[in-house]
């Protein structure tokens, strides 16, 4: 046991209150530290999910009374990846935690599968580390400050600041305590503009909204059906849940500043629909980056709070069930909906209740309700449903029933009621004497023309506004847009200004740096590679899977030179890697003492008789000079 640990500070990293008893204990050896700490030489030093929890609690003094639950909750990154995992999952990440294997863990919370980058060195903000000297008379690493996507202190607003230290550090069993000398404050060169900046910050301060409620983990289904709902609510998607691509796109890039999503390594192109954004709307089959769930978060809703449901007792519509508004059903005016879904307003934060009745019909309004009459009251709604339709063909067809009088008896605007008559394909008693319709062959003349022109007007309008992105040039003549996206997409996407990236962010990586080490790590994996029992083939996507920097390679190898170099000199084609298996095979032939044949050779190695010429003659010529 324990003779002393120190008391961990707010928000203090597990793994900064280890370095502190390192340098308290006097230990000079990191292996002395961590076999007192977690009865084992070889637990590394992590500063995000650390492993090894149980046993540090039980060599803790024995007045402590912390737990492995309450260190995984106030001093590791796990409350940051839980809310999203699920149950399961998230279940087995604290127990790989607690146990002295910590295995899988990163694989496990999804930090590996995510094309996020991980912060380079842990980082500090200059204004905490003032305060906690005056207050603690030290410094510490703040978990919040450690995050992929916190750029700003959420409590000063400032920009965080790399310190000296390595995420992942030379020797691997060291913990490094904060100091002085470590975090230096430099002047930064980064402008970020007041957009960008209030972004950052709003990002940080819901991560840390995220672990003051400790939210429960929800199952992948649960985030399907909750995203489908909010799309619904705010039209994104139709009743049958189908999401309108380009208008999401266009809204989210509206809402986010590009240069903050650049920053968060999120951004979202219309080019790309394999982008997280149209994978996140679709249903949940992996686990998604909490950044992203944020993203989307602040993007849907007012608050976490709301996106989870956790204020129960809020009723801004008051209790279940609630009143049908559909005119046209049996059941009009009597409290019959129970399915209602509360959102919240992007523009006047007001709670959106979006209510689902059994006849079909779904409306939404803002609340909240304050008297009888705000229950009667519809904003909008966002499908009539089946029981409705079939009574206005009822009026319309059977009954014929002039439009005003239709109008009168759904309680609708006579526009809706024209709206749907058309919508429906209804024969209206009112339009009788309305001339013929066109014959099918005059009509598609008739869109040709209109076609044309319409396409005439949207690459007119890019000629003249060659500044302009797509989205801006659609405000321009929406109509004209919504024409040709309705009838001629192929075309407008083909001749439509592309997305302009923003300016890459600056001097936030050291490439050379990042450059050298990669490099490193790749040599030593290529070595790996080549020490296997049976070959495999060295590529650089294979390269970059094993390191867990496959997107990273994909996305920045022009910015490593040298990597770039070193891993085109190494990538086999399919040809070096036949004659490298035949080598292997000759060789594995020989060990086991078997007689050295073209054929054995062929099926050893894994090789068709038809393979390249080349191939042959290496055989060939291994096998003369090996007798
Ligand atoms: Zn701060
Ligand atoms: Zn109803």
């Amino acid at each position: 046991m324990l003779g002393f640990f120190p008391t961990l500070y707010p928000g203090e990293l597990l793994y900064s209150g280890i370095a502190r008893y390192q340098i308290r204990s006097g230990n000079i050896s990191p292996k002395s530290t961590i076999e007192e700490l977690f009865n084992s030489r070889t637990i590394t030093a992590t500063a995000d999910l650390p492993c090894g929890l149980d046993n540090l609690v039980l060599n803790l003094p024995s007045y402590s009374a912390i737990t492995a639950d309450s260190l995984i909750q106030n001093h590791t990154l796990y409350p940051f990846y839980a809310p999203f995992l699920p149950p399961k999952r998230a279940k087995r990440v604290k127990e790989s935690m607690k146990s002295s294997k910590g295995g899988n863990i990163h694989t496990t919370a999804g930090v590996m599968a995510s094309s996020l980058l991980t912060p380079e060195f842990l980082r500090f903000c200059p204004e905490c580390s003032v305060e906690n000297l005056e207050k603690y008379g030290e410094t510490y690493w703040h978990r919040i400050h450690q995050i992929q996507g916190v750029i700003f202190c959420p409590i000063h607003h400032i920009p965080l600041q790399n310190s000296q230290i390595p995420i992942q550090g030379m020797n691997k069993h060291q913990y490094e305590a904060a100091t002085e000398l470590n975090c230096q404050i430099k002047d930064l060169d980064i402008n970020y503009s007041p957009t960008e900046t209030k972004q950052l910050i709003h990002l940080a301060q819901d991560i840390a909204q995220l672990w003051e409620n400790s939210y429960p983990s929800r199952t992948l289904e649960w985030f399907s059906k909750r995203y489908r709902t909010l799309l619904i609510g705010r039209g994104y998607a139709n009743v049958s849940g189908r999401v309108k691509q380009e208008k999401l796109i266009d809204d989210f890039l509206h809402f986010y500043d590009a240069e903050f999503l650049e920053v968060i390594d999120s951004i979202v192109n219309y080019e790309n629909t394999s982008n997280w954004l149209s994978q996140i709307v679709r249903k949940h089959r992996k686990v998604f980056h909490p950044i992203r769930h944020l993203l989307m978060i602040r993007f849907l809703t007012d608050s976490i709070d709301t996106f989870f449901q956790n204020n129960k007792q809020y009723r801004p519509f008051g209790k279940s069930p609630w009143l049908c508004l559909n005119a046209a059903a049996e059941h009009y005016l009597q409290s019959v909906i129970t399915d209602l879904e509360i959102s919240h307003c992007l523009e006047n934060k007001k709670p959106l209740g979006t209510f689902t009745c059994s006849c079909g019909m779904i409306y939404s309004r803002s609340g909240e309700d304050k008297t009888e009459e705000d229950k009667l009251r519809i904003g909008r709604v966002i499908a009539y449903g089946r029981v409705w339709e079939n009574k206005l063909r009822e009026l319309v067809e059977v009954k014929k029933l002039g439009l005003r009088a239709t109008a009168r008896e759904l309680r609708v605007d006579p526009n809706t009621v024209k709206r749907y008559v058309a919508l429906l394909d209804l024969t209206p008693s009112w339009t009788k004497n309305k001339p013929k319709i066109k014959s099918q062959q005059a009509k598609s003349i008739d869109v040709e023309v209109i076609k044309q022109r319409k396409r005439n007007i949207w690459l007119k309008l890019q000629q003249e506004n060659p500044k302009l992105s797509k989205t801006e040039i659609r405000k321009l003549a929406p109509d004209v847009y919504t024409w040709l996206y309705r009838r001629d997409r192929h075309w407008l996407n083909d001749n439509s200004p592309i997305l302009k990236r923003p300016r890459a962010s600056i001097n936030k990586i050291d490439w050379n740096i990042r450059d050298a080490e990669i490099l490193v790590q790749a040599q030593n994996e290529v070595r790996n590679l080549l020490n296997k029992n049976k070959p495999v083939r060295i590529t650089v996507g294979r390269i970059g899977a094993n390191l867990g920097l496959k997107a990273f390679l994909e996305k920045h190898l022009d910015k490593l030179p040298k990597t770039k170099a070193y891993l085109k000199s190494v990538a086999e084609t399919i040809e070096d890697f036949q004659i490298r298996r035949i080598k292997w095979a000759i060789a594995e032939l020989d060990r086991q003492g078997e007689e050295i044949r073209s054929w054995k050779i062929l099926r050893l190695a894994g090789l068709r008789r038809d393979c390249a010429e080349q191939v042959r003659e290496v055989i060939e010529y291994r096998i003369r000079n090996c007798w």
